[in-house]
């Protein structure tokens, strides 16, 4: 390959308990590039990013094979603090924002323990009201009473303001009316070309083949599909069950 791989994901099985949520996936997301991972309800999307951000435990999940590797660091092995220090940082499904928290102080969380002090949260500020202004208009409001849509700018600002390398985001679209969800797609762009890489876990393939460089299709745990936006775009397999062209 052209450029190191950012992160990947070898052969990776999970379960939790008897459930059997991942068989031996592959997945490459190189460094800069956002990668998207596609599949109906209950595929595994999420196992995937909890396995990465070792969250899986606090599910009861487990990983039983396999390693998933991070500018040549194994990170499956290290506990969740530890891999966000290494600059992987999850965005949940759902944007868990601190509903009482104001919008400043949701925000002032997320650089908490960040490397480089004072300066490097006031930078990592304003580049986070430059990309959603609202931030800022509502910065003395409580999170709960934002829109979904502006909720969901929260918990992605917020994971911006550690300086992530790598953003793990699950499903940020889901809720959202069509106009939203493609200003939030316009902003993982804009974050992407900031330098950060991206892995989008997403229901709405269309939106995610639009951001992505490349994609793999889930299927009951294991990878069905893999290859770039261009090609998932043009396979009837994709056309048809995800893209609802008939
Ligand atoms: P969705 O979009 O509906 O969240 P998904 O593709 O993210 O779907 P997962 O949530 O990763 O899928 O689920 C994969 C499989 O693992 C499913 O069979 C699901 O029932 C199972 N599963 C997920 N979380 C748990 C859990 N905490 N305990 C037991 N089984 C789980």
């Amino acid at each position: 390959p052209m450029t190191a791989a950012a992160l990947q994901v070898s052969e990776l099985t999970v379960g939790y308990g008897p459930v059997q949520a991942l068989e031996g996936v592959d997945l490459e997301v190189p460094e800069g590039a956002v990668v998207a991972v596609l599949g109906g309800n209950g595929a595994g999307k999420t196992t995937l990013m909890r396995a990465v951000s070792r969250t899986l435990g606090f599910h009861g999940g487990a990983i039983r094979g396999g390693s998933v590797t991070f500018g040549g660091r194994r990170l499956d092995r290290l506990p969740p603090d530890k891999v966000v220090a290494a600059g992987v940082v999850q965005v949940p499904e759902g944007r868990r924002v601190f509903a009482r928290m104001t919008v400043a102080d949701n925000l002032r969380a997320g650089g908490l323990g960040a490397r480089g002090g004072r300066r490097s949260a006031a930078a990592a500020l304003t580049r986070v009201h430059e990309l959603f202004p609202v931030l800022r208009e509502r910065a003395g409001q409580p999170a709960g009473l934002l829109s979904g849509g502006e909720q969901q700018m929260l918990a992605l600002g917020r994971a911006l303001m550690g300086g992530p390398r790598l953003l793990l985001l699950d499903e940020p679209s889901l809720g959202l009316a069509p106009l939203m969800a493609e200003r939030i797609a316009e902003a993982v762009r804009e974050i992407n070309a900031q330098g950060t890489s991206v892995l989008l876990v997403e229901q709405n393939a269309a939106l995610a083949l639009g951001v992505a460089v490349a994609a793999v299709v889930l299927e009951v745990g294991r990878v069905t599909l893999s290859g770039t936006a261009a090609e998932l775009k043009g396979s009837d397999e994709v056309r048809h069950r995800y893209l609802g062209v008939v």
